[in-house]
Formats: structure tokens, sequence, C-alpha cells
């Protein structure tokens, strides 16, 4: 591949390139990337950025690893892709393994997904396949959180945030599914019952259809980056078990240690009956996720009429995404990550705070290496990416959010510029 020259490049990718969540044509701006190299993303036009966004919370050991890229370039050399069915493979078998190792003790079987829309997609057809294998097939709804985010296939839109999950237009084709307030206790609040009653609520009165509840433990990501007790998740916890409704838990964006535990879900000390995860899996390096399950769950698809789980994506369990996630997970286990995160959490507490002076700012919060600023007013997303760039940071401010998910080996003084630079923008 010969590099094209940037203004023909940009002429292209503005004419025939689709975004994500962008208008075409007449797209907002994009940026050339020519490199990136550890915490680093290098423009075409020469200037480097310290990277705020982690490649959308995948990358957490930094770009251009050389374990990473090496384990590629090993599994390359053996091969890239086989089919799943009828076929298995070292990288595979060693992941599941290792992913078994690593999730709360209950979650012994692992189904690998291309990407983390379609691990919620197979978390919810794997509970509704299981209630209708037990002669259960009114049980087919979902209870989730205002506020949520799982992604943006049909089935994952069906329980993001009605609001700012666009609902409204694809309204006649998503499934109704039930929503109780968003949680309002935070991360260190104290506990009261009365936050999960509209939950506990929907489940009294709906239990004999819903198949399960479905959201992200402790931080709600993408529908809003905001942090809330681990006692809610805990108490879900019971009330599903009570109501007979599985627990399907969404580790897409928290799980591999950004919120200070391996899972956010060790926070509440809970295991789910399900969990998706995807993002930090991948090293950031190619997509991967996965749903896993207890053998309690799976046994159910070895009896009756509908036995196999009907799902199998073309390159599921991809071996060189395998091989490399292998390795990622190999390398988190090589430092001391734990206190890696506590760092970033006191020094992006420290440095963001002076942010609170500011009459544009409504709230600041951080949470292990999650640290957002809330503004009052929603940003102009491309003036406001702009003056990133101009700052020498990679940041993708969204809605009302300014907001930072480094990568896990960024050193302090490359941080500063991320914290600095967004004290900077909310002045
Ligand atoms: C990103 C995300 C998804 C969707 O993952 P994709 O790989 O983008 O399909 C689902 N759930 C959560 C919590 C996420 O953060």
């Amino acid at each position: 591949m010969n590099p094209l020259p940037t203004d023909q490049l940009l002429a292209i990718d503005r004419q025939h390139v689709w975004h994500p969540y962008a208008a075409m044509p007449n797209p907002l701006p994009t940026f050339p990337v020519k490199s990136a190299q550890g915490v680093h993303i290098e423009l075409e036009d020469g200037r480097t950025l310290v990277d705020g966004m982690s490649s959308w919370w995948t990358c957490i050991h930094g770009y251009n690893h050389p374990r990473l890229n090496q384990a590629a370039q090993d599994q390359i050399g053996r091969m890239s892709h086989v089919m799943f069915g009828g076929l298995t493979h070292q990288p595979a078998v060693q992941l599941a393994q290792r992913l078994v190792d690593l999730t709360p003790p209950p979650l012994q079987q692992v189904f690998f997904c291309d990407s983390g829309s379609v691990a919620v997609e197979v978390a919810m057809k794997m509970a509704i396949q299981y209630w209708y294998n037990l002669g259960k097939p009114e049980k087919h709804r979902f209870l989730t959180v205002r506020g949520g985010y799982h992604g943006d296939t049909f089935d994952a839109m069906s329980v993001c945030d009605p609001v700012t999950g666009m609902h409204h237009l694809f309204n006649q084709v998503l499934r109704q599914q039930y929503f109780a307030n968003i949680p309002q206790i935070p991360f260190w609040g104290v506990w009261n019952d009365t936050d999960i009653q509209s939950f506990e609520q929907l489940l009294v009165e709906n239990h004999g259809k819903i198949a399960a509840a479905i959201f992200e433990p402790v931080v709600q990501g993408a529908g809003g980056m905001r942090f809330y007790s681990p006692d809610y998740v805990r108490r879900a916890r019971e009330l599903c078990d009570q109501y007979g409704v599985l627990l399907i838990l969404d580790e897409i964006a928290t799980g591999f240690g950004r919120t200070g535990q391996m899972f956010a879900c060790e926070h509440a000390r809970v295991a789910p009956d399900i969990l998706c995860i995807g993002k930090a899996l991948s090293g950031g390096f190619m997509s991967l996720a996965a749903t896993l399950t207890t053998p309690h769950i799976s046994q159910v698809f070895s009896q009756g009429d509908a036995g196999v789980f009907m799902h199998g994506p073309t390159f599921m369990a991809n071996p060189l995404a395998c091989a490399v996630a292998l390795e990622n997970l190999a390398l988190l286990d090589s430092y001391d990550w734990r206190s890696k995160i506590q760092q970033m959490e006191a020094q992006l507490k420290a440095e963001l705070a002076p942010c609170r002076e500011s009459p544009l700012v409504r709230e600041v919060r951080v949470l292990g290496g999650i640290g957002v600023v809330e503004l009052r007013e929603p940003v102009d997303m491309a003036v406001m990416q702009s003056r990133c760039v101009d700052h020498g940071v990679w940041l993708r401010p969204f809605g009302k959010l300014l907001y930072t998910m480094p990568p896990y080996v960024i050193e302090p003084r490359e941080l500063s510029c991320i914290t600095q630079a967004m004290v900077a923008l909310t002045r």
C-alpha cells in the first residue's frame, strides 16, 4: 500500500468513508493518523497527541506494543484464521481457560464473539433460549436501567437508554423492554434500598415475562459515564434470584481492571449468570469479545428440543485475535496493575479538581482509570475536538461529557498533559 497525499486522503474520506455516529456526506472533520506508539498518536501532519481514550477503552497497554505485535506475527506464521465449527485451536482454548480463571468462579463456559454488541446479543439469546428450553417461552423480555449503553445492534439497542439510545428512530422495530430508574446513589454513597425500588417493582409485576436483567455494573459508560453504588448490583443480584430472573452483567467497558478491580462486579462481590466482555480484552489490536456463562445455564442447552445454542459467527474465536488477547492478559499479569490504576485514580482526582471551580462544570467524578468532567451544557463536538488536538491530547467529548480513560501504561507526566488540557478546556 502506497500512502496517499494527506489532502487526497481527506478528500476521499469525506466523500466516501462513513465514520462512527457521523453524517455522510459532510461529516465533522477527522484527523488522519500516521502511526501510534505507546500512549502517543502521531498525525499525518507530524503532530503527536497523548491518547486519553485508549481507542474506546481497548488499548490498555498502548499502541504498537512489541509483545502484542510478536504474538500476532507468531500466530500469522501458523494461521490467521480457521473456522470454529468442528475445529478448535491453541489460542482459543488457552484464552478460554484464562478467562475462566480470571472471571468469577461460577462462570465456566466461554462463547467467543466478534464484537461487544454481538456479545450482548449472544447473552440475550442465551437467556431467552434458556427459558425456552425450560418450557417458559413467555420469559423473553429484559429488565434494564435507564442511562445504559450496550451496543448498536437491535436487541443491544433495545436495552440502551431510551432517550440517548435514539429509540424514537427505531420505535417501530425495537423490542419493548422494562426500564428502571437510573441508579442515583454514587459509588461511595451510603446505600438505601429506595434506589432500587423501581427495579424491584418492575420485577414484582413482570418477572413472569422477564428472561434476564441486563446492565453495566457500577459504571454506566457511553450512556453517561456515571458511577453508582456497588450495593445496587448486590441488591439486583438478590432480587433476580428471588424472582427467578437471570442476571447479565455487561462488563465490556469495565472489565480487566479499569475500575480498580479486575471486574466491576467484584466491587459488589457478586457473580452474574452471564457476563459480557470485550474492548480491553482485545488489547486494542483487533475486535474480540466473549460471553461467559455458568454450567447451570449451559447444561440446559444439552437437553430438550432446541438443545444447541443457535449462534455461530463466521469469525468466531479468530486465532489472531485470541493469540493477541492472550498475550494482552499475560501483560496485565506481569505488573501490579492495581496500584497503577490506584495511582491513576489519585492523580485524576487531584488534577481534575480545579475543573470544579468553573461555572461551566456541573460535576467532576473519578473512579479507577476513568476521569469525567460533566458540563452544564452540551459541547460543540467539532470545536471541542480540535481544541483538544491543539492542546496535544486525544479526547473524544460527547454530549455534556469531557472524559478520559487513558492506557494503563501512561506515565504521570503524560497523564498531566491530559488533565491540564481538560482543565484548560473547561475554563
Ligand atoms: C462498547 C460497548 C458495547 C458494544 O461493543 P462493540 O464492540 O462496540 O460492539 C457494549 N456494551 C458496553 C458496556 C460497551 O461499552
